[in-house]
């Protein structure tokens, strides 16, 4: 906990995340350390491990317990993927990419219902969670995104594919970004949640890489039935910087 005195600032860790950071050692060494070569040979994805982690509260660490999570604080949160990633660096991503990109993002902007829905199944890793902004040439340049988003009656129809998604293929619940406005516009962007097996979504073959094996590419989506979280009303730097 890093605290401010008239003199000084301290730098101590906190008692609580003491705690927090050697449970995730502890997980970090049993449960991934002995199985790393292995999981790389067999370029699999240990979805086991992720509910063995959503056991322990690593896998909904900002959400309040009040919605299935751990109800803890950054410092706890960044402990947590210090001592993943020190262990293997492409569990720690694929973990920071399930609570911040995915979890927090609905829990930042969802609707009670779609908290409700969504929020305790990602907490306890019953599912895993994706975000997809990035596109084939337009990764930086988000702006120029070619995924589209209409409204058809009750539903979203979005039309487009999303590339290097962590979790695009493992994934149970995807926040997909999709143009509802102008090309080039940066209110003109909806974040949408898009649950897999939801007719017209389908996830591409997986590339041979090498590490950060989670990240499988690319993850197609072609006129999904969506459900709309959020207008495009609010400024998107905002929705991409506070995540
Ligand atoms: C391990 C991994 C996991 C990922 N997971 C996800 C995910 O879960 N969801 C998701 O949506 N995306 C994900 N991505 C994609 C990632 O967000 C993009 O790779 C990133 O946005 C960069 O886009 P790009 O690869 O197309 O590079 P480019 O946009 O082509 O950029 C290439 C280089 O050019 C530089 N550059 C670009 N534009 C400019 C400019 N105008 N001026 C100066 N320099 C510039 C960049 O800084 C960079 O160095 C992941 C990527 C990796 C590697």
């Amino acid at each position: 906990m890093i605290t401010e005195t008239s003199s000084s600032v301290n730098f101590e860790y906190s008692e609580t995340q003491l705690h927090v950071a050697e449970s995730a050692r502890k997980f970090a060494r049993q449960y991934i350390q002995p199985h790393i070569m292995e999981w790389d040979e067999a370029q699999t994805f240990p979805v086991e491990v992720f509910k063995r982690a959503g056991e322990l509260g690593f896998m909904g660490v900002l959400v309040p317990q009040s919605l299935g999570g751990s109800g803890l604080g950054y410092h706890e949160y960044i402990a947590i993927i210090e001592e993943i990633s020190k262990v293997d660096p492409s569990i720690g991503l694929s973990v920071a990419a399930h609570n911040s990109l995915c979890t927090n993002h609905i829990l930042m902007f969802g609707n009670e219902q779609q908290k409700a829905r969504w929020i305790p199944r990602l907490a306890r890793a019953e599912w895993i969670g994706a975000w997809g902004l990035t596109e084939h040439n337009t990764g930086s340049d988000a702006g120029g995104m070619n995924t589209t988003a209409r409204k058809d009656g009750e539903h979203w129809i979005l039309n487009g594919a999303k590339n290097f998604i962590t979790h695009g293929k493992s994934g149970d619940v995807s926040v997909v970004i999709a143009r509802t406005g102008d090309k080039g516009d940066s209110r003109g962007m909806t974040a949408f949640v898009v649950e897999t097996g939801t007719p017209g979504f389908s996830s591409g073959k997986k590339e041979d890489k090498l590490g950060m094996l989670p990240v499988k590419r690319p993850n197609l989506y072609s006129t999904i039935a969506a459900s709309r979280m959020k207008t495009g009303s609010g400024p998107w730097a905002k929705v991409l910087f506070s995540l």
